[in-house]
């Protein structure tokens, strides 16, 4: 089965998601993508991954992935989000976020999560011959 991820990066942590997807990028070639406007703007100009765009995160992005994951089509978010910088769409985060918890998705808001959330979708993509001892 093909993982579906979100993607989302608050402005100061694009980079880091840049860094982040380039880093799995094979894999998440092979796997369906979605993300909210800039986030996914980048992922597809920087790295070539095909991605299918939400609006912005201020503009409802979150909420469209929200309800994506509340009908069971999102198997796990990469959710870097900048908790030095408040954010205009606080609720819209929160909410995400708490669906997340509510529906039992996978939901990695740091960088250091979501290198065990991507590595484990990633082995068990690759089958369990894969895996190492
Ligand atoms: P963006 O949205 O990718 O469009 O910047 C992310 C967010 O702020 O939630």
């Amino acid at each position: 089965m093909i993982p579906r991820i979100a993607l989302i990066a608050h402005d100061k942590k694009k980079d880091d998601m840049i860094a982040l997807a380039g880093e799995y990028v094979d894999f998440l070639r092979r796997c369906a993508l979605t993300a909210t406007g800039t986030t996914g703007g980048r992922l597809v100009n920087e790295l070539g991954l095909a991605v299918e765009r939400k609006h912005s995160g201020p503009f409802g992005g979150d909420l469209q992935i929200g309800a994506l994951l509340v009908e069971g089509c999102i198997d796990a978010v990469i959710f870097l989000r900048d908790p030095m910088t408040p954010q205009p769409h606080e609720p819209d985060i929160n909410a995400l976020v708490r669906a997340c918890d509510v529906h039992n998705v996978a939901c990695a808001t740091n960088v250091a999560t979501a290198h065990l959330v991507l590595s484990q979708l990633e082995a068990a993509m690759a089958g369990p011959e894969a895996t190492p001892t």
